[in-house]
């Protein structure tokens, strides 16, 4: 982030991607269509995925796992399935219920509850949880330091605060 913004304040502008995807959510009222940042999680909600073999994801991310042999997030097959059942489908029910930030543990009570977002296939797979256990999750801590950073930034650094508001 120091570099990017020594790149801005020397007159090119250049964007850190997700910083301002978590700038738009702190400081605008703009929908950002990122599934990772929602709650609940875009999983299914904001995006299906059609495989190559006619079998229908809940994300990108849940196709990838069922190249490993973890089916969790197939909601059907293009051929058996119509929007209505993939989209009522049992398992995208559980995996989007499992994912609201407003009422999950450790994220109920964050100070960043409202910027941030759920990530159910992410904790599904490295921790076998949908809703995920947040202190030993990586994606959370993730979510913390960059959100301690940015907003150190917008608080302490004028000059560095008025790129970041650009990029928001
Ligand atoms: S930073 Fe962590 S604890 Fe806070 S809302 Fe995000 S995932 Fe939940």
């Amino acid at each position: 982030m120091r570099r990017i913004l020594q790149i801005n304040r020397s007159g090119t502008p250049f964007r850190e991607f997700y910083a301002a995807l978590i700038l738009t959510r702190m400081l605008t009222d703009r929908p950002i269509g990122y599934v990772d940042l929602r709650s609940p999680a875009g999983v299914g909600i904001g995006a299906l995925v059609y495989n190559y073999d006619g079998c229908v994801f809940a994300s990108d991310e849940g196709r990838m796992l069922a190249e490993t042999g973890d089916n969790t997030f197939r909601l059907g097959h293009v051929n058996e399935d119509d929007y209505t059942s993939l989209i009522l489908s049992d398992r995208l029910i559980e995996a989007v219920s499992s994912s609201l930030t407003q009422c999950a543990p450790e994220c109920s009570t964050c100070a960043f509850e409202s910027h941030c977002g759920a990530d159910p296939v992410y904790h599904h797979a490295t921790q076998g949880d949908t809703l995920g256990i947040k202190p030993l999750s990586a994606f959370c801590a993730r979510q913390k330091g960059i959100m301690t950073l940015l907003l150190d930034i917008l608080e302490n650094s004028p000059e560095d605060a008025s790129i970041m508001r650009r990029w928001a």
